[in-house]
């Protein structure tokens, strides 16, 4: 990842940039606070430049025209806000968001902080700063030509605000979610090559650093606990298997953890139930909820959230080969409860089902969520608007639904029930791996809960968000980070001491 945005914020008292960036209404008025640098002639010209590009101020739409004569700026950057009666439900971070997709590289640019009616608070105004910092994120540390080129440099974004202190504090909690979010994501982009196990591991370790207590567990301990049903994900990969264990311990000792757990399959081609070829590159992504639980363990840390946090991540790399699982093989899980396997591509269940018992069983967590790229049927169901979300708990589920709401990452509660879970018995052993293609999403879930006992638990099947989303205000990247501000906004709602 390239930082593209450099961001400063300064008083009202002046501005200096290239570009100046106001807010407007469906009836083109800027707020008060703008009138002041706008400069003689700028209403007129643009009422003219908003009549010729037929621009309405219809929310996060742009427009840029250069500025009148003698004003202290080159280029006057309008950004709609729509109509005045819904400014108080306006998402700032996709205002942001659309801010950075308006500003060119290489320029400064002097945002004025401020709505024609209501006003702006700091944290608002701080969600402006994460909405900015999401859209300019580009991974491109593979691109040796374009990295040199000019589209590279850096924008040099000023925040204008009455109140400089106010939103230099709010910033901290929004930078820390931010960096988490561009966390995932660069392990979402990363090519299998080289993020494999051993080196997602590795980079999880870095979290050491904000004062996470990092363990790495290696094949032969995993062999010890008895996670064989992950193992046997593994087993025909060259790359060594591993979990890790996140702690943050930002509440007293003794307070029971929240846990969140991730799919980690850094490549997935299938196994001997191999996949076709055509798309297969994208199964780089099918770490996307290991990403996630890694850049929430971050952002907790960076903003000292008071909480007890736990992140366990199960990484393995899915490979046919002659060691490889084989359809028709039966495992045990750490559970003790035997698998049958049915197709070696319905693997990331089986990486769960160990990661998930050995959680409640260790740490006792209040509650524990899971984040999984899990199935091709959650995009049938859902398509890339919502996470599948599946629980046994429905105060979880209504906290998350409204955390989803605040931030964008929304979720769709789908059904359990006996009958699904009755899919799953197996001829052969206590259950199987895959029943098929009907309601495919909801058995894996299934198969998932049969590995959770009493404690309240979610399942999130981010295969249709966590990656490859359609382009919004605040994302332009494949790996898109999905789930770090959903979860975050869960704990800061409800978690902390
Ligand atoms: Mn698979
Ligand atoms: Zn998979």
């Amino acid at each position: 990842m390239s930082q593209r945005l450099k961001l400063e914020v300064k008083a009202l008292n002046t501005i200096g940039g290239q570009d100046l960036v106001i807010f407007v209404s469906d009836k083109l008025t800027p707020a008060k606070l703008a009138e002041d640098w706008l400069g003689e002639g700028a209403h007129a010209l643009l009422a003219r430049a908003a009549a010729a590009d037929k621009f309405k101020g219809k929310v996060f739409s742009g427009m840029t025209l250069l500025a009148p004569d003698g004003a202290g700026y080159e280029r006057l950057v309008v950004i709609g806000v729509g109509p005045d009666a819904d400014h108080d439900k306006l998402d700032f971070a996709k205002l942001g968001g659309a801010v950075a997709g308006k500003l060119g590289s290489g320029r400064s640019a002097d945002v004025i902080i401020a709505l024609p009616d209501v006003e702006i608070s700091a944290e608002q105004a701080a969600a402006v700063a994460l909405g900015l910092r999401l859209r300019a994120y580009v991974f491109d540390r593979y691109k040796t030509k374009t990295r040199e080129a000019d589209d590279a440099d850096p924008i040099t974004v000023t925040l204008r605000t009455p109140d400089p202190a106010a939103l230099k504090k709010a910033l901290k909690a929004c930078e820390a979610v931010a960096g988490g979010v561009e966390i995932a994501r660069d392990l979402v982009n990363e090519p299998p090559n080289v993020l494999y196990p051993e080196e997602f591991a590795e980079r999880a370790a870095k979290l050491e650093k904000l004062g996470v207590e990092v363990e790495i567990l290696d094949e032969k301990q995993l062999k010890k606990i008895g996670m064989r049903a992950l193992l046997g994900v593994g087993q025909g990969s060259r790359r060594e298997s591993r979990v890790v264990v996140m702690r943050w311990n930002g509440a007293k000792p003794g307070v029971r953890p929240v846990a969140f757990v991730g799919k980690g399959v850094t490549f997935d081609t299938g196994g001997i139930s191999l996949k076709p070829g055509a798309g297969m590159e994208d199964m780089k992504g099918d770490m996307a909820g290991a990403a996630c639980v890694t850049g929430l363990m971050h952002a907790l840390a960076a903003r000292k959230a008071k909480v007890n946090a736990i992140g366990v991540i199960g990484l393995v790399e899915n490979m046919p080969d002659g060691n490889a699982q084989r359809p028709g093989d039966i495992v045990t899980s750490l559970s003790g409860q035997t698998i049958e396997i049915i197709n070696t591509d319905a693997e990331g269940r089986l990486v769960l089902a160990d990661v998930l018992w050995y959680t409640q069983d260790k740490y006792k967590p209040r509650f524990m969520i899971n984040l999984a790229t899990l199935t091709g049927a959650i995009l049938v169901a859902l398509a890339q608007e919502n996470a599948g979300l599946f629980s046994n708990d429905d105060e979880l589920c209504e906290r998350l639904a409204v955390a989803g709401k605040a931030t964008g990452e929304t979720v769709w509660r789908m059904p359990l029930g006996a009958a699904y879970d009755k899919m799953i018995d197996s001829k052969f052993a206590d259950m199987k791996n895959s029943a098929g293609r009907y309601g495919g999403s909801i058995t894996a879930a299934q198969f998932l809960q049969r590995h959770v006992n009493e404690t309240p638990w979610a399942h999130l099947d981010i295969a249709g968000t966590g990656m490859g989303s359609p382009n919004s205000e605040t994302n332009r990247s494949w790996g898109s980070g999905w789930g770090v501000r959903l979860l975050d906004r869960l704990v800061a709602n409800h978690y902390e001491s």
